[in-house]
């Protein structure tokens, strides 16, 4: 909540010249006093250019505020210098919207500036509205080039936290959906995101502002409380602080010890998660002890410790075991002088600001711009894979807030002593693949503390955790309820992918197969190209895209252009009728939104004072009503043909005209269709049947598939054949060799 004011300008001569020319230019000046007080070498002058750059574009720019919006780029680019980042990264702050908001182009930023500066603003640009299908995948894209630009310059989430802080200090001027919808968000995100990266300071300016805005009458109430009791928790604190002043002075060691306030967000919190009052929580008293080295800390640790009794169950030790986010404390709890706990925080004044700022403070002792290896992000660099793979943005959305929820840490050790560190609620499935993928797909059985447990079991600190592997395990649907970690939870889903991919596959095409009928392209589509478009390597991919659900059947058409729904020119009547919950012949209509045809899954609506409209039960129409299950009817295609199964007759006939005329007639009058005939003629020789009596003709010989209802219908059809002058033998077989 404190912000450092520079309280020394340096007298540098070429600053005071720049302060001079940038006139009555007051925000530019106070910017550049503040980036001169952590560093009178940074190149000004860049600064300079930026800010005109900046202020020429947004020139006709105003905030919701009624401010000019340069004063936006202004204060972004002063908590950046407040967070004592360099002036390559306070240009970009200031930079940082003119390709998303003003004419101003990626080419020619570049020429300016250069393609170092580029690339931060690059990095926290919006996606483009047009490339994006929903609000929610545009989201879901803008985070993923956040990150995947962050591992590439960690700079840019300095600016992008900058922005929001700053979005955040001025939401007041918004609507108040999009207060909301901002405080969410920064809520969600953005808050836990800088928690992440051990920027306590501005996490908490976060999550106070978010608190504002969403629990307008709590935060007022805590404001008021914490206000009433200053004077007195002042008090308390003095009279706790002054006999260890005094042993410390004795003992010869250094150290600023002062009184830490809480921000309104955690006390809020705590309320809410332990179901405590203001009173219970707030009464904790919370001291904060500077000092210069890690052994002054343990020293001074022992001080504490000598004059107040301690509640050894509370301390810990994260000078020796730092958190994931480089914080590092000696934390303990003691007894004070009014019978009330004190909250006791010991570290170094470097540890304090790494505490503060976290990896920006990191940051400035590096050459590169590369997140410091010292800082765990594993649980970012999981959702690396996504650079590959075109993430359902829904999926992706739930699992970067499900990991960013997780914010407490638990320790837990393999039985060979090794340390891993997981979000609280961890089992033993996130720490089998913790420690290796494939330890995590077979995982069988675990071991806490030598006693098996569900492999659900909540884990806990301390614990050791040994877990059983068996060749055959594999991940079930049900491991991903029992995941905390991104890592396994990702693990499992693309294991299921796998296996799920050759059904996937399949059930894609059909689906594709299916909308495409709706729509004439065209030609065929290439399918390649287009899965290439959208992120996979074939058609196969897509398909099981399309099969598991990470990719709509609407996405894949709407890249297959000229895209135009095929005009039906059948007519109603000229349909065949509809069977309605097994009745026939009943008035229906067909939904001209998708235009059902014979062999179409259907599904019957009752229409009000219409009767029922026939849709296809993809109909998008359909989708909107199935919440009123009543009005939706059971039809079907009402054949006009009856089951037809085809046979082979064949007939032996002495051979004259009109013979295949009178016998197609006569299968004709019994209603068999005739699908196809064959006739061979031969010389009547020697080899002749004796039965044969008109030994100076020819014999025709006539194959004929017809298609008929049933036995009777066949024998009908025989019988009729028979009596057909000439023919003397009428034979059912089997399919002729020669079809
Ligand atoms: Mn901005």
């Amino acid at each position: 909540m404190v912000e450092t004011t520079p309280t020394h300008p340096p007298a540098h001569a070429y600053l005071d010249e720049l302060v001079k020319q940038a006139g009555d230019e007051e925000r530019l000046e106070a910017l550049l006093i503040e980036v001169a007080s952590c560093n009178d070498q940074a190149d000004f002058a860049l600064i300079n250019r930026a800010y005109h750059f900046a202020k020429e574009y947004h020139k006709d720019q105003v905030r919701k505020s009624g401010e000019p919006f340069l004063a936006h780029c202004v204060e972004v680019a002063r908590i950046l210098a407040q967070l004592r980042m360099d002036h390559t990264t306070v240009a970009a702050g200031l930079l940082h919207d003119v390709i998303e908001d003003t004419p101003a182009t990626y080419a020619e930023v570049a020429e300016l500036f250069g393609e170092e500066i580029t690339e931060l603003i690059n990095g926290v640009t919006k996606i483009d509205q047009i490339t994006c299908e929903s609000r929610e995948e545009r989201q879901a894209e803008t985070y993923r080039k956040l990150l995947i630009s962050m591992f590439k310059d960690i700079r840019v989430i300095f600016i992008k936290l900058a922005d929001r802080l700053h979005n955040m200090r001025t939401l007041q001027y918004l609507s108040s959906q999009s207060r909301e919808r901002t405080a969410s968000e920064t809520l969600e995100v953005y808050a836990p995101l800088a928690h992440r990266f051990g920027m306590a300071r501005i996490r908490w300016q976060l999550e106070d502002q978010s608190l504002k805005f969403l629990e307008p009458e709590m935060y007022q109430e805590l404001r008021n409380k914490v206000a009433l009791t200053r004077q007195e928790r002042e008090d308390d604190i003095k009279r706790f602080q002054r006999p260890l002043e005094e042993r410390l002075h004795a003992d010869g060691i250094k150290a600023e010890l002062t009184s830490r306030a809480k921000n309104f967000y955690s006390i809020y919190n705590k309320m809410k998660v332990r179901g405590k009052s203001f009173e219970e929580i707030y009464d904790l008293l919370a001291v904060r002890i500077i000092t210069g080295t890690v052994g002054d800390c343990y020293r001074i640790l022992g001080s504490v410790h000598n004059i107040y009794t301690p509640n050894n169950s509370r301390f810990k030790d994260y000078i020796s075991t730092p958190k994931s986010n480089m914080y590092q404390s000696l934390h303990t709890s003691v007894l004070g002088p009014k019978g009330q706990y004190v909250e006791v925080q010991i570290r170094t004044a470097q540890m304090h600001d790494t505490a503060e700022i976290g990896i920006a403070a990191h940051w400035r002792y590096k050459s590169n711009n590369k997140v410091p290896g010292a800082f765990n992000l594993s649980w970012l660099k999981q959702f690396g894979d996504w650079e590959q793979e075109a993430p359902n943005p829904l999926e992706f959305m739930e699992n970067l807030k499900a990991e960013l929820a997780s914010q407490d840490e638990i320790f837990v050790f393999t039985p060979k002593g090794d340390l891993h560190q997981l979000p609280k609620g961890a089992t033993p499935i996130d720490f089998a693949f913790a420690i290796h993928t494939d330890i995590g797909l077979h995982c069988e059985r675990a071991k806490v503390n030598d006693q098996v447990v569900p492999l659900s079991t909540t884990l806990s600190n301390g614990e050791i955790v040994e877990i059983v592997t068996r060749p055959q395990q594999r991940p079930t649907l049900a491991w991903l309820d029992q995941v905390k970690t991104a890592k396994a939870r990702q693990a499992i889903r693309h294991w299921l992918r796998e296996e799920q991919y050759d059904h996937n596959v399949r059930l894609g095409k059909e689906a594709l197969d299916r909308g495409l009928k709706t729509y004439r392209a065209a030609g065929p589509p290439d399918l390649d190209a287009v899965a290439k478009e959208l992120g996979f390597s074939d058609a196969e991919h897509l398909y099981a895209a399309l099969g598991n659900g990470d990719l709509s059947v609407g996405k894949v058409i709407s890249r297959i252009a000229p895209l135009k729904p095929i005009q039906r020119t059948i007519r109603p009547q000229d349909r065949r009728d509809i069977r309605i919950q097994g009745m026939k012949n009943l008035l229906v209509q067909f939904g001209k939104c998708c235009g059902p045809i014979p062999g179409d899954e259907i599904v019957g609506l009752v229409t009000r004072g219409r009767g029922v409209t026939v849709h296809r039960t993809d109909c998008y129409n359909i989708g909107r009503i199935s919440a009123e299950p009543d009005r939706l009817l059971k039809v079907d295609w009402e054949s006009d043909d009856e089951p037809a199964f085809t046979v082979y007759l064949r007939t032996r006939s002495w051979d004259r005209k009109s013979l295949l005329a009178d016998i197609s007639r006569a299968i004709s009058t019994v209603g068999c269709n005739i699908r196809k005939a064959t006739t061979h003629t031969e010389s009547n020789t020697a080899e002749q049947d004796s039965k044969i009596a008109k030994q100076d003709s020819k014999i025709a010989e006539q194959d004929f598939w017809i298609d008929v209802a049933d036995n009777e219908q066949l024998r009908q059809a025989m019988d009729q054949i028979e009596h057909i002058e000439g023919v003397f033998e009428v034979l059912r077989v089997d399919e002729p060799a020669n079809s």
